[in-house]
């Protein structure tokens, strides 16, 4: 091998992040740290420059930028420090960089997701909100720039590994009859349904078997993380609703499953643990190893399996139906969610408000066509200020 391939994490301090320069570590003649961003963390951002010394550190902001730049000169560092949205743009486009781990969380994460896909690069998508946002125009850029889009998120990127390894002619003629996509039902998945408005945020905070992110733990727990992945399955994979089953099991460790035409199932298994999805992608068509352990069946003995409950968690039915939908429609329900976790999490509006106001948000919202980048950061803008008025409504 030549010099190691360049990685740019966007997001390198998040959940994602640290769990990409985990398998990364293990790998130092293979893959270089070659730009790590975080928005406004510093401080677990400097650690990271100390151990990985990147090329390029970014931050969200000029006052933080300011000081870690400070810092790492004290040190001699040779990292070159950049702040802002535009800078994202830049770590992921430049020449030398090979692959970008687009992990930022929520519809922030897009511009740079996009810029990378337009840039040609290797994208190893864990974002999951630019699929749901800018399906359409995502997978467009990454076809008309030759870019390699490798799933990230555990189900997406199980169904990958189960796939053929064409389907450019679409799922029928590759012999495949539907996705199982599986999902663990969250910390709620046996409460009650009038428990569910009382739940607090701590509560709904505790997952039973992943460690992530705020934001998609919150997601985990109202079923809408499923909802987003029906979505992002659609658009990976080029299925229609209808060939999308959502299969509640509890144990997460089936990551999800493809049904052929003649009756097989083909699933991908494994501890929960993200270091396997990521060093797939980072590796693929090759595997390398992720420090991720072997699977003991015996300890797990039994591998259950139920359907979802959408009167119970209405957000799979609101994600469903946006997609069917189609249009501004999933972008609708992308903002609207994300405004719904910011208050629920702010003690602002009680769980079960949270599908509330995603269908009060897409009923008060005109579902249009949107034809490029700027057109869908106005929609998502707009859609924002009806969610935001619908929580200061409840609030008052
Ligand atoms: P996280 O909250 O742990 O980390 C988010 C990262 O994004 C941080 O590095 C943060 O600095 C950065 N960030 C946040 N807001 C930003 C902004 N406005 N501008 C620039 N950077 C910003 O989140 P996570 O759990 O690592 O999830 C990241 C993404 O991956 C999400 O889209 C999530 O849905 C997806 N995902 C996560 C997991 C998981 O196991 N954590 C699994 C599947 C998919
Ligand atoms: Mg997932």
């Amino acid at each position: 091998m030549t010099r190691p391939q360049n990685i740019t994490i966007l997001g390198s301090t998040g959940t994602i992040g640290v769990n990409t320069l985990d398998v990364i570590a293990r790998h130092p003649q293979r893959y270089r740290a070659y730009a790590l961003t975080a928005h406004s963390r510093t401080a677990p951002l400097l650690e990271q420059c100390r151990r990985f010394k990147p090329a390029y550190a970014v931050v969200g902001d000029e006052d933080a930028a300011e000081t870690l730049a400070k810092q790492l000169k004290n040190e001699h560092s040779e990292t070159q420090v950049l702040c802002g949205a535009e800078a994202l743009e830049k770590v992921v486009a430049l020449p030398e960089v090979d692959a970008v781990m687009a992990a930022i969380v929520g519809a922030a994460g897009l511009r740079p997701a996009l810029a990378a896909a337009r840039a040609g690069k290797r994208v190893l998508l864990a974002n999951k909100e630019t699929l749901v946002m800018s399906g359409k125009l995502f997978m467009d850029a990454v076809r008309q720039n030759g870019a390699t889009l490798l799933p990230i998120d555990s189900e997406h990127n199980a169904i990958f590994q189960v796939m053929p390894r064409d389907i450019g002619r679409g799922l029928e003629h590759a012999g495949v009859s539907r996705i199982l996509l599986t999902a663990s039902g969250g910390p709620f998945r046996t409460c009650a349904a009038d428990e569910l408005a009382r739940v607090t945020p701590a509560q709904a905070l505790n997952h039973p078997n992943w460690v992530m992110g705020p934001k998609i733990t919150i997601d985990s727990a109202t079923l809408m993380n499923k909802g987003l992945e029906v979505i992002e399955a659609h658009w990976l994979f080029d299925a229609a609703p209808e060939q999308i089953e959502v299969v509640i099991h509890p144990q997460s460790v089936i990551h999800s499953m493809v049904e052929y035409i003649d009756g097989s199932v083909l699933a991908q298994l494994g501890n929960p643990d993200m270091r396997t999805p990521i060093a797939y992608a980072l590796a693929w068509p090759e595997r390398i190893p992720s420090g991720v352990g072997s699977l003991d069946l015996f300890r797990i003995a039994r591998l259950d399996f139920e359907a979802p409950d959408t009167q119970r968690f209405p957000c799979l039915r609101l994600a469903f139906e946006a997609l069917r939908r189609g249009g501004t429609a999933p972008a609708i329900l992308n903002a609207a969610n994300e405004i719904a976790v910011q208050a629920f999490l702010g003690n602002r509006i009680g769980f079960t408000d949270i599908p509330r106001l995603i269908e009060a948000t897409l009923s008060a919202t005109t579902v249009t066509e949107a034809a490029n980048l700027e057109e869908l950061v106005a929609v998502d803008r707009a859609a924002r200020r009806v969610a935001e008025n619908w929580v200061e409504a409840k609030a008052a």
